[in-house]
């Protein structure tokens, strides 16, 4: 379509056109995409401050599609929300990282480390509108024989925010059976505290927005140092995401964040990598 003029509105733009055209292709090779493999995860190790070890890791799902490349989760995740393939793409998920934990925690064993590292999932709001998901989740883990106290479920406001009234009641039987629960993207929404006044979350995960800024700005520096000693308070542990320099890690430390993540360590790395990795001090 073509401009009309300054007030006019005219619905179909090329650049319109662009992004549904995207949208359908993202859709169509979507389905089948699990059934031809074109799933993989990646973890990002995580790792204590004070002493530098790695404690666990987050699984962050890629896609890469021949037809469309790579993907990323950003862009894919929301229509697979939408479509609800969700469902079965993060059924892999779990399924797949806690194979990979196992694996991780027995190779650790036959280094003679009594260490047991942990695997944080994402899980996405129509994720927990399905009543087989904690059911999955626990015949996955009695299956793998990994104990729910090593499984961390992160979730963001958004699941929290058009939640039914048994949200609560599924948050609560999560943590009962001994599963971590963690609140992703804190600081990007609007209501957090009240969430966490509200719901049994044990680890805050810090936004990366804000750890980009806590060595340039007062402000994000303030807000960060805060914000860990209300979780403190709380009970909680603090995650910071993001960590990408040397001089953030340092101010972390000396703002008792418990455990760091981000590029500064690693990247998001595939399986092979994460058996293999260990921290390098630069
Ligand atoms: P998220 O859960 O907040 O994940 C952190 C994102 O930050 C990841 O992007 C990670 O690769 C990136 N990141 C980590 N360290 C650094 C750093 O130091 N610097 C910068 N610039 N970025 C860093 P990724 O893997 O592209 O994932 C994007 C989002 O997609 C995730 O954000 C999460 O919301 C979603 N996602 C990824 N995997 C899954 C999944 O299996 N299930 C669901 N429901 N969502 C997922
Ligand atoms: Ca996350
Ligand atoms: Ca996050
Ligand atoms: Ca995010």
């Amino acid at each position: 379509a073509k401009a009309l003029g300054r007030n006019t509105y005219s619905f179909f733009t090329p650049q319109m056109n662009v992004v549904i055209q995207r949208r359908l292709a993202i859709e169509e090779q979507m389905h089948g995409a699990l059934q031809r493999n074109e799933f993989e995860l990646h973890y990002q190790p995580q790792l204590d401050v004070k002493n530098k070890h790695v404690t666990g890791a987050e699984a962050l799902l890629r896609w890469y599609n021949p037809v469309l490349g790579n993907i990323p989760p950003d862009e894919f995740i929301p229509i697979a929300e939408h479509n609800g393939l969700i469902i079965s793409i993060g059924k892999f998920v779990i399924k797949q990282a806690l194979q990979l934990l196992k694996k991780w925690q027995n190779q650790c064993l036959n280094k003679g480390q009594h260490h047991k590292y942990t695997m944080a999932v994402n899980l996405s709001p129509s994720q927990f509108r399905d009543t087989a998901l904690l059911s999955f989740i626990k015949d996955t883990l009695s299956e793998l024989d990994v104990k729910a106290k090593y499984l961390e479920l992160e979730i963001t406001e958004g699941v929290l925010m058009n939640a039914k009234l048994n949200i609560n009641d599924t948050l609560q039987e999560i943590t009962k059976l001994g599963i971590k629960l963690s609140m992703d993207d804190f600081g990007t929404g609007y209501s957090s505290l009240s969430y966490l006044r509200q719901y049994p979350f044990n680890v805050l995960k810090i936004d990366r927005m804000f750890i980009n800024g806590i060595t340039s700005k007062k402000e994000d520096c303030n807000l960060v140092k805060a914000t860990i000693a209300m979780s403190h308070s709380l009970g909680l542990t603090v995650v910071a995401e993001g960590v990408e320099t040397k001089e953030q890690l340092v101010l972390l430390g000396e703002l008792n964040c418990d455990f760091v993540q981000g590029y500064y360590f690693s990247k998001p790395l595939p399986e092979e990598l994460l058996l293999d990795f260990s921290p390098r001090f630069l």
